[in-house]
């Protein structure tokens, strides 16, 4: 628990930080764009200074952003949560997910055979899955499988009196399992750490995992990894499944997609 609560200030702390900062750099950002863009209207096309003008509003582009993901990063996301089947969201977004990836890469998804009724936000699903499948993408440089799947799990008191603080209950889970290049243990501690990445410069921000965290968080969820270096990983996103939709007994995955890009 202290862990978690760790975690969650620190959250709240960068939030606030980087909410802020990215505010005011986005003034900056406004001057640098409107005033290249007027240099460069007002530089005749053969001008070789062109060039450099054009790569000034590059970087300013890039820039503003990243100051857009920071800028979400920091507001507190309202999220606009509504009983939806998550097999319905992942079936609707698999096309997307599928042109995220390379063609040397199995894509595969295995829906639970009945629906799984949560209480979420679509988008903020869809942004989740995005952004696990576009981590796993870039696991797998060198092509390997990638596939999510749906499922069901009754999790008992003894379950969360070990693992996390979530009521006991019945819970849908999403997994994302990729055959890449798995992680270290150190980077496995730190995967849901705000700015954490091992990605090159300008590759990885290291948001991704911390933005899937709080939204999973704020829908009464938890996500667990699973991973070993050089074999894999596997994320697991368990949401409470909404009461009632629970009765059917069906355990079995059903095949739905498998690498129809
Ligand atoms: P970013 O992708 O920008 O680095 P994330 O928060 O999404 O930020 O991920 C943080 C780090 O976690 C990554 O830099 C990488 O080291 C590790 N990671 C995340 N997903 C995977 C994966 N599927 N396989 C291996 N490492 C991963």
């Amino acid at each position: 628990l202290a862990e978690e609560l760790r975690h969650a200030q620190k959250m709240e702390a960068i939030g606030t930080l980087a909410g802020g900062v990215a505010h005011d750099f986005n003034n900056i950002l406004t001057a640098i764009v409107g005033f290249g863009t007027l240099l460069q209207r007002s530089l005749k096309q053969d001008n070789p200074y062109q060039v450099y003008v054009d790569q000034i509003l590059n970087a300013a582009d890039r820039a503003t952003n990243l100051v857009k993901r920071l800028l979400a990063f920091g507001r507190k996301q309202v999220i606009n949560p509504r009983p939806t089947d998550l097999n319905e969201i992942i079936k609707s977004i698999e096309k997307l997910l599928a042109r995220l990836i390379s063609e040397d890469i199995d894509f595969e998804i295995n829906l639970h055979d009945a629906p799984l009724i949560c209480h979420v936000d679509s988008g903020q699903i869809d942004q989740i899955l995005m952004n696990l499948v576009t981590n796993a993408r870039d696991a797998m440089p060198d092509g390997g499988t990638l596939s999510i799947r749906t499922g069901r799990i009754v999790l008992d008191e003894s379950y969360f009196g070990q693992v996390e603080r979530s009521k006991p209950g019945n819970y849908a889970t999403i997994t994302v399992a990729d055959t890449g290049m798995g992680m270290d243990e150190e980077t496995k501690e730190r995967v849901f750490d705000p700015f954490f990445t091992t990605k090159e410069v300008g590759k990885g921000t290291g948001l991704g995992l911390s933005m899937v965290y709080g939204i999973i968080k704020q829908h009464d969820g938890f996500v667990t990894v699973d991973s070993k270096h050089g074999t894999g990983t596997i994320f697991t996103i368990c949401l409470p499944l909404v009461a009632g939709e629970t009765s059917n007994d069906q355990q079995d995955i059903k095949v739905v997609g498998r690498g129809n890009r």
